[in-house]
């Protein structure tokens, strides 16, 4: 099963692509995460990614395919994939087919979240994250046991740049404008289901289990 969660920043896609991931057996393949990973490795492409991000910015598509195509070819992806933050424009949706198509693979459903504006806004700039884990908090709806410190390894959070409010507001224009097109475009398909993304994690986790027969 080859799915894509799509919705604005801060929706949860995240948070829910690890619970599908881990209830299907399905590989989370998150591009963001990837170019964060790579950011903190200090690769080439991390550095290139970087000049994006911080300003809310996408990184090129031809960047962006390319390190997706590789991350589907990996053994853990064969069984099937959650696809977390990408395709982010249509040239990305298109570029998507064409991998599968070439890989006799087909994406089987597109779930897009739904969250109003001002709980993105909320959710984002409260947030906080594990830069050792990648475990993920929030000062009001999730806050780990000690403050500041992840529950999970004990390394001190930190906030995202990009999670600052003005980044934020630029990211919620860019999804506007280039992803939320993808929304008719997937439905056109009748490949999309819009889930309602609002209330408690394990509520939202319930309702996309429950669309993808499981
Ligand atoms: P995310 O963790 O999904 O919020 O992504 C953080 C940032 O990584 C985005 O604001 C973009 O700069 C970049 N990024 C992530 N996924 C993509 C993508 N599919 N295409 C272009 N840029 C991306």
């Amino acid at each position: 099963m080859n799915v894509v969660l799509l919705g604005p920043p801060g929706a949860g896609k995240g948070t829910q692509a690890v619970r599908l991931a881990a209830h299907f057996g399905l590989a989370h393949v998150a591009t963001g995460d990837l170019f964060r990973q790579n950011l903190r490795e200090g690769t080439p492409l991390g550095l290139e990614a970087r000049r994006y991000m911080d300003q809310g910015l996408l990184v090129p598509d031809s960047v962006t395919v390319a390190m997706v195509e590789a991350r589907i070819d990996q053994p853990d992806a064969q069984a099937g994939f959650v696809l977390d933050g990408f395709p982010r424009n249509l040239a990305q949706a298109e570029a998507l087919d064409r991998m599968l198509a070439g890989r006799h693979r087909r994406l089987d459903r597109v779930l897009a979240l739904v969250v109003d504006r001002e709980a993105l806004i909320r959710r984002l700039t409260g947030r906080w994250i594990c830069p050792s884990c990648q475990a993920t908090y929030h000062v009001e709806f999730n806050p780990p046991r000690i403050p500041g410190v992840c529950d999970r390894c004990g390394t001190g959070l930190v906030q995202r740049a990009d999670d600052s409010l003005e980044t934020v507001t630029k990211r919620l224009a860019v999804y506007e404008e280039e992803t939320a097109p993808l929304v008719a475009f997937y439905r056109h398909r009748e490949i999309l289901t819009e889930v309602d993304g609002m209330g408690a994690v394990n509520d939202v986790t319930a309702r996309l289990v429950g669309v993808l027969g499981g």
